[in-house]
């Protein structure tokens, strides 16, 4: 073979070939997740100890914790007369030693060979006038020699030691040296971004001369990682665009102006913004692909409609589907209202025009009225149409869908959306306009994420955003609730609340392992509260082991006021309006995530009245971070940040529903400024070279790098 070597090249390459991996290593490495070259130089080590910063054991001071390296001298272990295990070593330098006990972690006998090097962490304590270390953090170096010693990430089970791996990782490199490693950015891209080559990165994150140099293998390689993800989003958003006719539609017809100068309110200035940057998708020829975020009671019905009408004003259709029945409900009410007494043009009319029709389509609408609903979507005769699922059913055909907007967007998978999109399809029906194009698109979602997240995660999307609440509304008022006491109290003002008209929710704890314990813990709060706190009351129990037409009718009587309390799991649907409701009570409120609970305080807050919400912990010592951040702000962006910075990436690509398993340096939460250099650059290739033919090794790497159920993500979300 000639030429530099790819990773490709380097996955082809089984581990056994490397000075030292027999059999038994091949198979150690196996289960540490390792069978070729590629994967090994992959391993990134999860930390760097430099030995010149540490203290030598002449340095330690009883009370003061600190880091020394030493080596391992001598290991006893002992049971004790409860049966507690403890595991003793003497350790020194050439300055002096000391000792180190493990209480209860019998595997340290084994773990710590005698003549072993380690790193050792703790605060040193005197004990029969020798200097110990109860506990300490321990990381094994072994015999390599250097100023930074590289520590991989280490399982127990497998015995493949920290050592090892860098000795093989080194003569992996060596090994790369004669022909080169290949380097898929251009020169000039390298230095415009000042960025290291790939095989200088390579040897510096695993052998870095200095802390600095590791700085910069890790940011090449982390912004390598990104690009991969970056190039896939963009390539798709341009394919995208490239593939589908879109629908030039009328922007600011006379229809939108009379809707909007016929809302009982004023557009906040985040709408105004947010309708032009929709108008402008659909005035283009391009399909829209957008992404609208913005937290609960923003006002994003008001953008989904104008949106719709400009598609109705050119004779086109639109369609609206929401994840429930009754958030379809409560959006067609919503819709019909803001609608009433709007007049399309209508050729076939005396007066040439005619009631502008909006209807809804659910499961429940069945039979006559169901067929009579469809010929009428067919002809054109109905003019927006909301739903749930039942809108992307077979039989559902529109005569010309011009835009579909998706709410809760996370609520639907990829291929539902899919499907909404595909019902612009319908050349060959009975039409009144037949195109053959595709819809504008616009998904919603009321669960912000941070801006370069949203890159990440929602690459191949426009995303707009409505960060601007409309006026006056009185905010939430939040309060951490722990202890008798406080709780006692919080009850007596729930009590007053309703006693003066208002109503509550009440939110069981979550039980994450198991919706039969959750709902039984639901039922148990029901009962309890109905004789004890909340006995004088109409208390209604919802929860996810009842039927959807149960749960449809518990919520309607706590909607017609039927219902004083309505106790639930996190069933309690999103984005459902009770304006009545002021008090949230969240039980067990510590076992929720940020943006769970901000969602379910977004159920109160939606009228006139100044609403409260009580987040109950039973521990009154233990401040959560997550209830204090919840106290303290009602901003769903904010919270989104505070949420990255507490939980990481994890959170956010569990929206996202997706694993990214190439992001093994990078990191949505600390590596802001490259995602936005990777977009960038992606934006640049793509826009440049759209197929990837003179970027052979990106492409080459992204199919190597990213699983087929990535790639599949990113390529159909
Ligand atoms: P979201 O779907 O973003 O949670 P909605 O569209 O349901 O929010 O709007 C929440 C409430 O705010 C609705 O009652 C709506 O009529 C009202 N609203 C929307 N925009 C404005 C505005 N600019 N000024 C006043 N009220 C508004
Ligand atoms: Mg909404």
């Amino acid at each position: 073979m000639t030429g530099k070597i790819t990773l490709s090249d380097l996955a082809d390459i089984d581990v056994e070939v490397l000075k030292g991996v027999g059999e038994k290593r091949k198979e150690s490495l196996a289960q540490y997740g390792i069978t070729n070259v590629l994967e090994l130089l992959m391993n990134y080590p999860r930390k760097w100890v430099d030995r010149t910063n540490e203290a030598r054991v002449s340095d330690l001071v009883v009370g003061h914790e600190a880091l020394v390296i030493v080596e391992v001298r001598k290991v006893s272990k002992f049971t004790t007369k409860n049966r507690r295990t403890v595991v003793t070593i003497e350790v020194g330098d050439e300055s002096g030693r000391l000792t180190a006990v493990f209480f209860n972690q019998p595997w340290r006998e084994r773990q710590l060979k005698v003549g072993t090097q380690i790193s050792m962490f703790g605060k040193p304590d005197l004990f029969r006038g020798v200097l110990q270390m109860s506990n300490p953090l321990i990381d094994l170096i072994g015999d390599r020699t250097g100023r930074i010693v590289p520590i991989y990430p280490q399982s127990e089970k497998v015995q493949v030691s920290t050592w090892e791996l860098a000795t093989w990782v080194e003569s992996a490199l060596e090994r790369c040296r004669e022909r080169g490693l290949c380097d898929p950015l251009p020169v000039e891209l390298i230095s415009k971004l000042e960025l290291v080559d790939r095989t200088a990165a390579l040897w510096a994150i695993h052998f870095p001369e200095t802390m600095l140099a590791k700085q910069n293998a890790r940011r090449r390689l982390a912004f390598d990682e990104l690009l991969r993800v970056q190039v896939v989003l963009v390539g798709r958003k341009r394919a995208f665009e490239l593939d589908n006719t879109g629908i030039r539609h009328i922007v600011n017809g006379k229809l939108q102006q009379r809707f909007v100068a016929a809302i009982p309110f004023a557009l906040t200035g985040a709408q105004q913004r947010v309708i032009a940057e929709v108008d402008k998708d659909l005035a283009s020829p391009h399909p829209m692909h957008r992404l609208l975020q913005g937290d609960v009671g923003s006002g994003k019905t008001v953008v989904a409609v104008s949106a719709m009408l400009a598609a109705v004003q050119g004779g086109h259709q639109g369609a609206l589907m929401a994840p429930t029945e009754v958030l379809a409900e409560q959006h067609f009410n919503g819709v019909r209202k803001l609608l009433e007494g709007l007049l399309v043009p209508d050729a076939n009319n005396l007066f040439g025009d005619r009631q502008l029709r909006v209807e809804l389509l659910t499961s429940r609408v069945t039979s006559e009225r169901r067929r009579e609903l469809l010929r009428d979507l067919a002809n054109g005769g109905v003019d927006i149409l909301i739903g749930t699922h039942a809108l992307i059913q077979e039989g559902v055909e529109f005569a010309s869908l011009g835009v579909a907007v998706i709410d809760e967007q996370h609520r639907f998978g990829v291929e539902q959306r899919a499907a909404l999109r595909n019902k612009g399809d319908n050349s060959g029906t009975s039409a009144r306009k037949k195109t053959n194009t595709t819809p504008d698109v616009l998904v919603m979602t009321a669960t912000p994420i941070p801006r370069t997240a949203a890159m990440t995660v929602y690459g191949d999307l426009d995303v707009s955003v409505l960060d601007e609440m409309p006026p006056g509304r009185t905010p939430i008022k939040t309060f951490w609730v722990a202890g008798k006491k406080s709780e006692a109290k919080m009850w007596s003002e729930v009590r007053d609340a309703i006693a003066q008209g208002q109503q509550a929710f009440v939110v069981c704890p979550l039980i994450e392992e198991s919706e039969k314990l959750e709902v039984a813990s639901a039922q148990d709060t029901f009962k309890l509260l109905g004789k004890t706190e909340l006995k004088d009351f109409k208390l209604g129990l919802l929860h996810g082991r009842l039927s959807s037409n149960e749960k449809d009718e518990t919520m309607t009587e706590f909607r017609e006021r039927k219902l004083d309390v309505l106790v639930a799991t996190t069933v309690i649907e999103v984005g459902v309006d009770v304006p009545n409701a002021t008090c949230m009570v969240v039980l067990d409120a510590d076992r929720f995530g940020i943006a769970q609970l901000h969602q379910l305080r977004g159920r109160v807050g939606r009228g006139v009245i100044a609403s409260r919400c009580w987040l109950v912990t039973s521990n009154e010592e233990i401040r959560s971070p997550r209830v204090d951040a919840l106290v303290e702000s009602t901003d769903g962006f904010y919270l989104a940040e505070v949420d990255l910075e507490l939980r990481g990436e994890g959170t956010i690509m569990n929206t996202a529903q997706k694993g990214r398993s190439d992001l093994k340096l990078a990191s949505l939460r600390n590596d802001r400024d490259l995602i936005e250099l990777a977009r960038a650059t992606a934006f640049e290739i793509i826009d440049n070279d759209p197929t990837l033919k003179s970027h052979n090794e990106i492409r080459d790497e992204i199919d190597l790098l990213l699983t087929p159920d990535e790639e599949e993500f990113l390529f159909k979300n």
